[in-house]
């Protein structure tokens, strides 16, 4: 009997123990990110997780993402996709934060990422004048194009519908590349934030990823223009457009065809120029189009 009870005693024990030891014991996180990125380059984050997260936050140069969390291989993995813009952002040491919430309890990581300048080329452009200075009579519309743009760029929605590399949007080869300082008619412009593509008016143009139709319009200098939301903060930008193959709302898959390279807008001749948006910022498409995940995860 007293035997019987010394053995309930330990099992109860043991028990207790168990308990408290998991319940303190938080997940095992690992975090993959680069050490040092270019200006104008996208990155990678992963945050790997052995046990379920009630959410993943990651935080860089002042814009918050909530990832999708996935299970694979019976781990618990979140893929952010962040970046910084030529145009916008400056070179430096930059922090990056992760905060991961497991059974309400809130854990934060803070890493730094070293942002360094890169040379980028120089252009001399030249175009109808109205086009470098606009007439007055169009600063009413430039404006409303500015504010649908950055309503499509800030999109956030749950559900990652993109992965790496993208697929190219059309068979034409590269031409002018992304971060390109512009000199048009003589007069210093804002450096190109995308990626022009060769093609004859009517070539195919293709999603470069799964994803939703968010913005159909014509542009003053996009002309037609098509955007699309992969999720998680990543949108695809298609401009100069001859012809639309997909209307607002449309869900699209990788690959399928959204429209025609064209002339509309400001440009000299028909090509596709193709910009990525990342959490709100345009990065260089070519990354993303030539490099694998860990390549962008600095791995
Ligand atoms: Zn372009």
């Amino acid at each position: 009997m007293k035997k019987s009870m010394r053995r309930i005693k330990v099992i109860a024990f043991t028990f207790v123990f168990m308990l408290v030891f998991a319940s303190s014991a938080f997940a095992a996180i690992s975090l993959a990110y680069p050490q040092k990125v270019g200006l104008g380059e996208p990155f990678l984050v992963r945050v790997t997780s052995d046990k379920t997260l009630d959410s993943v936050t990651a935080k860089w140069l002042g814009t918050k993402v909530s990832p999708e969390i996935r299970t694979w291989k019976g781990k618990n993995i979140s893929l952010v996709m962040f970046g910084t813009d030529v145009l916008a952002d400056k070179a430096g040491k930059k922090e990056l934060v992760i905060t991961v919430v497991e059974n309400g309890k809130k854990r934060k990581f803070s890493r730094k990422v070293k942002v360094y300048t890169k040379k980028y080329k120089t252009q001399r452009l030249t175009l109808p004048e109205k086009m470098v200075t606009p007439p007055k009579e169009v600063s009413a519309r430039i404006q409303n194009d500015r504010v649908e743009v950055k309503a499509a760029k800030q999109t956030q929605s749950a559900e990652r519908m993109w992965f790496v590399p993208f697929s190219r949007p059309t068979k034409g080869s590269q031409s002018s590349p992304y971060g390109a300082r512009r000199i048009l008619n003589g007069k210093p412009k804002n450096p190109h934030r995308g990626l022009d593509f060769r093609g004859a008016k009517g070539a195919k143009i293709r999603a470069m990823a799964d994803g939703k139709v968010i913005l159909v319009a014509n542009h003053y200098y996009a002309g037609n223009c098509v955007y699309l939301d992969h999720g998680n903060g990543v949108v695809t930008l298609y401009f100069h457009l001859s012809q639309f193959d997909v209307k607002e709302g449309d869900r699209v898959e990788r690959g399928q065809i959204i429209g025609r390279v064209g002339s509309t807008g400001r440009v000299t001749g028909p090509h596709l120029h193709m910009s990525v948006s990342v959490q709100g910022r345009l990065v260089d498409p070519r990354f993303l189009l030539e490099k694998s995940t860990d390549k962008l995860l600095g791995l």
